[in-house]
């Protein structure tokens, strides 16, 4: 069984920043495979892209420009707001605006997104709403563990269940 739409599809895999040798971000070995159901939407379309047509057993290894990824870093999403946003009962909470710090934050509507601390002055911060990933190039290196049918509770659902998954 190969890799198209509406399959089940296990992985293990490393990322690293720009090539294989680069910085790893992060890696399944020694954990859970990564487990998703292929062609719905829930991954990097150029991932996607890479991974279609590969077997059980495969091996992969390929680069993503940060452009097909989390986009590139962009200047104007660093916002300047005041302090005292973040006052509760006229007080910052002790350790609240570090930079780094990735704060959560609700808008009018009620929508929820987050923001890095990445500046602290007197009486303002700059938050930064890139996603922490922007600007870098990736890479993968792994191998394909299962591709199966997805049953219609996990089409349903949009995700896949038990190894790889959600188990609920
Ligand atoms: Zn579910």
């Amino acid at each position: 069984m190969t890799i198209e739409p509406n399959k089940v599809v296990l992985v293990h895999y490393t990322l690293t920043e720009g090539t294989a040798e680069g910085d790893q971000i992060e890696s399944t070995q020694g954990g859970e495979p990564l487990g998703f159901i292929f062609g719905v939407g829930m991954m990097i379309p150029q991932f996607e892209a890479n991974l279609s047509g590969l077997k059980a057993g495969d091996e992969f290894a390929f680069g993503i420009k940060a452009a097909d990824a989390y986009g590139e870093y962009d200047e104007s999403a660093l916002v300047e707001v005041p302090k005292n946003m973040f006052e509760t009962d006229g007080k910052i909470p002790d350790g609240l605006l570090e930079i780094g710090n990735v704060l959560p934050l609700t808008d009018q509507e009620g929508n929820h997104f987050q923001a890095a601390v990445s500046w602290v002055g007197l009486d303002k911060v700059k938050l930064d709403f890139n996603h922490p990933m922007a600007g870098v190039d990736l890479f993968f290196t792994g191998k394909v563990e299962t591709v199966r049918e997805a049953d219609p509770t996990e089409l349903a659902h949009g995700h896949v269940h038990g190894n790889g998954g959600h188990h609920h």
